[in-house]
């Protein structure tokens, strides 16, 4: 009875389903190149088949289409502040998907209420490990402060960040981690090979997880289906998070050098590049925000040298890569500058980054990161071609999110 009343049901359906918008005279990317053509968006995804009925048709113009783009490492969006101060760059930027690099369980919900019934970008979200002398509970007194000078760490810990002091810890504050539901789990690590930074007053708030947590937080992790992301600083950070099978590393180690540290501290060495490359760790360079921390120019020299000798290896290796600013008052869009500026990369493996390895690496159970049939109709039109204008993809002209054209001020 269930089964013919369903089917009875199905036509009226399918009709609704026909029903879609025609995007005529464009390029769609394809991952490595343009090619021409039409599209039409039914119900929130792209296909090639014309619907039966089309509400509304967009001449392209001859313009190029390419996936939405996508945000791996920022902060822009984890309160409920953020989400509603920042919301209206992402759209206007073209960028779909942000991942919340430090996320808990109350600023998550603050941000899902937050975005609920509008226009806005997908946020993956996660939840955020460290240890209780560890980043980020300096940058968080600091910002309590300005209000309550009385303020202490109890305010913090397993609040605005879960600690994991020991290995047993994992298990008896996994449920600080599940209550934040978050899509991804990250974990802290700054100069962990370094043990002298526990007991200088002067760091306190600004380290991280030791190296014995994080094999059993990555199992843990992995045991609930959770990928995880490590922040780390030092390139023995970097192996210890590959070592330990992490699936993210969320910085390239040597972004700034801590004082007492030099080069040597960040060079990341061929036999753990290997190791990331082998286990398919991605890496996200987040290089730009070197020059936001840099105390002077001759430090930038010297960061930006390191960047080049690491990225160029990783990338040698076949390490894949997303894209990720951790930029405050930025997207993902100068990162792509950024690395674009390095020489490294051409236009369209950046683009390529940006707009279908970054989508995929947030979202990888949903066609995303595609503009073909079946693919979800989330994308941007560009008013030149990003292959062979180097700031083309600061020219959106058009916006189609989840099937929705979007208007922006
Ligand atoms: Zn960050």
């Amino acid at each position: 009875m269930g089964l013919a009343f369903s089917l009875a049901m199905a036509p009226a359906t399918v009709a609704l389903a026909h029903e879609g918008i025609e995007f005529h005279n464009g390029q769609w990317f394809d991952g490595e190149g343009f090619s021409s053509g039409t599209r039409y968006v039914v119900d929130g995804v792209i296909t090639q088949a014309r619907p039966a009925q089309v509400t509304r048709r967009e001449d392209l113009e001859g313009r190029w289409v390419v996936p939405a783009f996508a945000e791996a490492h920022n902060h822009n969006l984890q309160n409920a502040w953020g989400a509603r101060r920042s919301r209206e760059m992402y759209l206007r930027d073209g960028v779909f998907y942000a991942a919340m690099m430090c996320g808990d369980s109350d600023s998550n919900q603050a941000v899902r209420d937050t975005l609920a019934g509008q226009d806005a970008p997908h946020v993956v979200f996660t939840a955020c490990i460290s240890s209780s002398d560890g980043h980020p509970l300096g940058m968080a007194l600091r910002s309590y402060r300005e209000t309550d000078p009385e303020i202490g760490a109890d305010a913090i810990h397993d609040r605005s960040y879960v600690v994991m002091d020991t290995p047993t810890d994992v298990e008896t504050k996994w449920h600080l981690v599940q209550a934040a539901r978050p899509d991804l789990v990250k974990a802290i690590l700054v100069h962990s090979e370094d043990g002298s930074r526990r007991g200088d007053p002067e760091l306190y708030g600004v380290n991280g997880l030791t190296p014995d947590v994080l094999p059993v937080l990555v199992q843990r992790a992995h045991a609930d289906g959770l990928r995880v992301a490590a922040h780390t600083e030092s390139a023995a950070d970097f192996a210890v998070a590959v070592a330990a099978g992490v699936d993210i590393v969320a910085h390239l180690p040597g972004y700034n050098f801590w004082p007492g540290k030099d080069a040597s501290d960040y060079r990341i060495d061929d036999a753990t590049i290997a190791a990331a490359a082998e286990r398919g760790v991605v890496v996200i360079p987040t290089a730009s925000i070197a020059e936001a921390s840099a105390k002077d120019r001759e430090r930038l020299a010297a960061i930006q040298a390191m960047q080049l000798d690491n990225l160029s290896r990783l990338k040698a290796a076949g390490v894949p890569m997303a894209m990720g600013s951790d930029r405050f008052t930025a997207t993902s869009i100068v990162e792509y500058d950024y690395l674009l500026g390095t020489g490294l990369f051409s236009r369209g493996e950046l683009l390529r980054m940006l707009s279908v390895d970054t989508p995929r690496l947030l979202l990888p159970d949903e066609a995303v990161g595609c503009v073909d049939e079946g693919c979800v109709a989330s994308f941007v039109v560009l008013d030149t071609n990003p292959l062979a204008v180097d700031d083309a993809i600061h020219a959106v002209v058009t916006r189609v999110i989840s099937g929705r054209m979007i208007e922006i001020e």
